[in-house]
């Protein structure tokens, strides 16, 4: 069983309340290979809602916050919990993400200057399902996950 983005799979779930469908996750829930969560959603935050980066203070302490500068930073960690307890449920051992997000994003990610710019970096639901061993991958990369 797969774990997918929910707004990949076709849920108007992000930010702006519109999705990023991807045919071959659709086709992955619809064939019942895959559940989709999303993490930001589980964390209670609203859709629409503002968008948000993982921004770092002049110390190094990440925190994830909205362009104006309200923090989300506990929200962001329940959802990556909740998250990882579905994942657990279903004994999942690899998640396809939606690429950039602070939530989802895994090997870039937004740089926290709203500017669009990208770092190395994952969001932090990918960092904690990496850290129990659930392989993730972006939709970029789903041809080289999917049998
Ligand atoms: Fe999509 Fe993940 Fe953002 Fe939810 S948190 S909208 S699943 S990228």
């Amino acid at each position: 069983m797969y774990i997918v983005s929910a707004c990949l799979a076709g849920v108007k779930c992000r930010y702006d309340g519109r999705d990023n469908t991807c045919e071959k996750v659709v086709k992955l829930v619809e064939e019942g290979k895959a559940i989709s969560v999303c993490p930001e959603v589980f964390g209670e935050l609203p859709i629409p809602r503002k968008p948000c980066e993982i921004v770092k203070d002049a110390d190094g302490l990440e925190k994830v916050l909205s362009e104006t500068g309200e923090e989300y930073t506990s929200e962001f960690i329940i959802g990556a919990e909740k998250t990882l307890e579905i994942a657990r449920v279903l004994n999942a051992q690899v998640a396809i993400l939606k690429a950039k997000s602070p939530s989802c994003g895994c090997g870039k990610i937004y740089d926290g200057n709203f500017n669009g710019t990208l770092v190395d970096g994952d969001g932090l639901t990918t960092r904690l399902l990496k850290k129990n061993n659930i392989k993730v991958y972006t939709e970029k990369e789903i041809d080289t996950v999917i049998d």
